[in-house]
């Protein structure tokens, strides 16, 4: 049995950041950037005003206060996108909105609310420092800094500058695409009458949504019947629409594992067995001429998902080109006694207590056990040399929610 560590490094191993592409600026949310990105201008790129009010020269307004305010003739208007062929001359000014370029002569805006807000006369209420109110050309970010470098992940926060330098293109890791493919006769689509021994796929939902929010672009295959012509021919079908395939069921020992039959016999996959609960019969390998990487998971869906997060959402974000592959882990007070299967890593569903303890939740931990999934917050991980868990012990805790 190989342990949990050594075969994610097999698995991330089979696969790489996927070839970078350039997109349209819209297109790289999401994405990890593949180059630095150099400002070509300033930020901001001209002096402008901070304020909605009036530009002046600052030695005018001196002496003014509210109740003696200092009156300038209104020489011009300038609304942001556009500029002022004006200059400011002593006694004059020029009303201004924010983000309106700076007119000559001027030396800093009064807000509007400190005026009367005169439009042929203006009458000023106080004085104002050199330099108020403007926002200075290149104070932000200066022309040729590199505001965000390779390997930046691309959330709002970046695409904003990204489009404030004029990127309209930028090279990023595309979007790991990802055809997940649930096999068995006993699946049948949500929505379906079950008739005795059937049951909703549920698996390919999981794992759908479980790969967009670790960034993938995945989509849903099947219900495929255990049937290896069947398998074969879903597995065709996506050998060029997809940079991994996941298949879900069919890996252990059943009569009726087609998966497992069917790509052990193509040679490139492995399975094995890896020592951890729920979650211990796994598959990795390489399928079609183009060798695109595929991950075969267990059907049972709790070992489903917990295999997820342990390989596939490392994969997702090796592919994305992501040099952070796992989840931040903290550790916590475990609320009550857990016992753990000797020489496995166990993954227990969980719930964060308002005491900062820690407590499984569900009516048990079976590995088709979907309730306890639905409200569980978080993983406790039992390492593989303890077999039981005292309350009040501290304990390894994954925090599900978030990244
Ligand atoms: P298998 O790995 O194919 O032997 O499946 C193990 C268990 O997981 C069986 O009880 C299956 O019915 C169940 N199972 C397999 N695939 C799915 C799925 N896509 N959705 C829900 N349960 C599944
Ligand atoms: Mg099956």
């Amino acid at each position: 049995m190989l342990s949990v560590d050594d075969y994610l490094a097999r698995v991330l191993a089979s696969v790489e950041p996927l070839t970078p592409v350039e997109v349209p600026l819209v297109a790289a949310h999401g994405c990890v950037l593949a180059e630095d990105v150099a400002a070509p201008w300033p930020l901001p790129s001209f002096d402008n005003s901070s304020m909605d009010g009036y530009a002046v020269r600052a030695a005018d307004v001196a002496s003014a206060t509210e109740s003696t305010p200092v009156a300038l003739s209104v020489i011009d208007d300038v609304p942001a996108g556009f500029g002022s062929a004006e200059e400011v001359r002593p006694g004059t000014a020029i009303r201004i909105m924010t983000g309106a370029p700076m007119p000559a002569g001027a030396d800093a805006v009064v807000p509007v609310e400190r005026t009367d807000a005169g439009t042929e006369i203006v009458r000023i209420g106080s004085a104002v420092d050199v330099g108020a109110c403007i926002r200075r050309a290149g104070e932000d970010v200066v022309a040729g800094e590199i505001v965000l470098r390779s390997g930046t992940l691309l959330e709002s926060r970046q695409m904003a500058i990204l489009a404030a330098v004029g990127s309209g293109h930028v090279r990023v890791h595309p979007q790991p695409r990802v055809a997940v493919i649930s096999t068995g006769s006993e699946l049948v689509e949500p929505g379906t009458p079950l008739t005795h021994g059937l049951i909703s796929d549920s698996n390919s939902y999981l794992l759908v949504a479980a790969c967009r929010e670790a960034g993938a672009d995945a989509y849903r295959v099947g219900p495929v019947v255990d049937d290896s012509a069947a398998f074969l021919a879903a597995i065709e079908d996506q050998l060029h629409r997809c940079d991994l395939i996941l298949t879900s069921g069919g890996v252990s020992m059943g009569a009726y594992d087609t998966v497992k039959a069917v790509l052990s016999e193509l040679g490139s996959v492995d399975f094995m067995k890896v020592a951890m609960n729920p979650g211990m019969p796994q598959g990795h390998g390489h399928v079609g001429e183009g060798r695109l990487p595929i991950i075969t998971l267990p059907g049972n869906p709790v070992s489903s998902y917990i295999s997820f997060e342990n390989f596939v959402r490392p994969v997702l974000r090796r592919m994305r080109g992501l040099t952070e592959l796992h989840r931040p882990s903290s550790r916590a007070r475990c609320a009550v006694d857990l016992k753990s299967p000797a020489g496995k890593r166990q993954f227990a569903r969980a719930v964060l207590l308002p005491s900062g303890e820690v407590a499984p939740v569900g009516t048990g931990q079976g590995s088709h056990m979907l309730g306890g999934l639905a409200v569980a917050e978080a993983l406790i991980v039992i390492p593989e040399d303890v077999t039981a868990v005292r309350t009040g012990d501290e304990v390894e805790v994954v925090d599900l929610r978030g990244r």
